[in-house]
């Protein structure tokens, strides 16, 4: 198979990967280990949250009625029968003209339809003065209030959060049905790559997208199988691949990925599976390859580290988002251009933009072999294949990392 660099728009990636990608498969996880996991199936209230009115102020329940006009000068006088238990169930109803003490999160006595606040009354024998009028539901929180029976609190494809697990427990999920985390195997190659631990002899650099990939897959929710590094050697990369394919659910192989004699990448997927596509329109990470081996979807990355974000970004991360069943909130922010962004026409430009915090988006025009601009960026900005480039005070919209 002859292999040329042919370049497709972004978007045909996209569609590659979600083509290919292998179905979102569900499992139950305690909810002690569902953070960062995707919810695989919609979750709702089995039962009125919260299940009985109660208080949200320490206060007397009342009958709203019984304080209209109620002052400083002419207090409503309400006959004190008592105090609720937080936790009690049972609570004594009140009639007109009675009150009772209830707590923060005490059951609303039946009878009464809102809460004074305590600081508003003073208790005076069996009697308690209050000094000011409520409205009827004033201070406290109806049953079903927060969550009605039935109805869907957390949608199907949501990453849960902290609050997320706090509803959840809320709900009574102890066991929660999420994606299972697919397994991504990792392969960085290059004769040039050293270990992480290792120093760098004259012309070697450490192996920098082993960790960066890593790092990205567990956080759009997968689980990285590290290869370790392959040297640009046919038989060493056949084999490398073969294991992470035939182990992994999906495999991403850092550097080689161009056309040039050495890159192999692009020919030994060819042998072992297929390529779909060799080059997407997007700079940087021009040099993109997405092929298969058996079921495996294969991302060839750039070798460059910041080119490998973007392509992280930009095509693995919708693979990611496919395996997963994650609807990702991507977070954004709109920010003007502090200089002008030059960029050709026909390619997804994404340039790197370090916010000033006043509403400024800097570009940083650093060399995609670069790290710095890595570390000093916010985000990146898309410049879309139709425009030239964009211009000092143009509003943006910032794809924060
Ligand atoms: P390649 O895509 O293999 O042509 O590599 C392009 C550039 O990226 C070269 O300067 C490589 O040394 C560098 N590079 C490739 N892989 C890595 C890696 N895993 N970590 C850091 N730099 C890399
Ligand atoms: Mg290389």
């Amino acid at each position: 198979m002859k292999l040329f660099l042919e370049v497709v728009p972004v978007e045909e990636a996209v569609a590659a990967v979600r083509r290919i990608a292998p179905p979102v498969v569900e499992e139950t996880v305690p909810l002690e280990e569902a953070y960062g996991r995707v919810l695989a199936r919609d979750i709702s209230a089995g039962e009125d949250i919260p299940g009985f009115t109660r208080s949200v102020k320490d206060g007397y329940a009342v009958v709203a009625a019984d304080t209209t006009g109620a002052g400083e000068a002419m207090p409503a006088m309400l006959e004190n029968t008592g105090r609720v238990a937080m936790g009690a169930a049972e609570a004594r109803a009140i009639a007109p003209g009675q009150c009772c003490y209830v707590p923060t999160g005490g059951v609303i006595p039946p009878g009464a339809d809102a809460i004074v606040m305590v600081e508003y009354t003073e208790a005076v024998g069996d009697e308690v003065l209050v000094h000011r009028p409520v409205a009827p539901g004033e201070n406290l929180i109806a049953r079903g209030e927060d969550f009605a029976a039935g109805a869907v609190v957390l949608e199907a494809g949501r990453r849960c959060s902290p609050r997320d697990l706090g509803v959840l427990a809320a709900l009574g999920v102890a066991e929660v049905p999420v994606a299972a985390r697919p397994r991504v195997g990792i392969i960085s190659t290059g004769n040039e790559l050293v270990p992480v631990a290792a120093t760098p002899g004259p012309a070697q650099v450490r192996d920098a997208n082993t960790s960066l990939a890593s790092g990205f897959v567990i956080e759009r929710g997968g689980e990285p199988v590290r290869y370790g590094i392959v040297r640009d050697e046919r038989a060493a990369l056949e084999e490398a691949l073969a294991a992470a394919a035939a182990e992994c659910d999906a495999v991403l192989l850092s550097g080689g990925s161009s056309k040039d004699e050495r890159d192999m990448c692009a020919a030994v997927i060819a042998d072992a599976g297929e390529v779909l596509i060799h080059g997407v329109a997007i700079a940087p990470g021009k040099p993109t390859i997405v092929g298969r081996v058996g079921p495996a979807p294969v991302i060839g990355l750039p070798g460059h580290p910041a080119s490998t974000c973007v392509v992280l970004i930009v095509v693995a991360g919708p693979l990611l988002a496919a395996m997963t069943g994650e609807r990702r909130a991507v977070r954004t922010a709109t920010a003007r251009l502090t200089q002008n962004v030059p960029s050709e026409r026909g390619r997804d430009d994404y340039v790197r933009v370090a916010l000033d915090g006043e509403g400024g988006a800097a570009p940083l025009f650093g060399k995609s072999g670069l790290l710095n601009t890595l570390v000093a960026s916010s985000g990146v900005v898309r410049v879309p294949a139709s425009r030239e480039g964009l211009e000092t005070g143009e509003e943006v919209e910032v794809l924060l990392w």
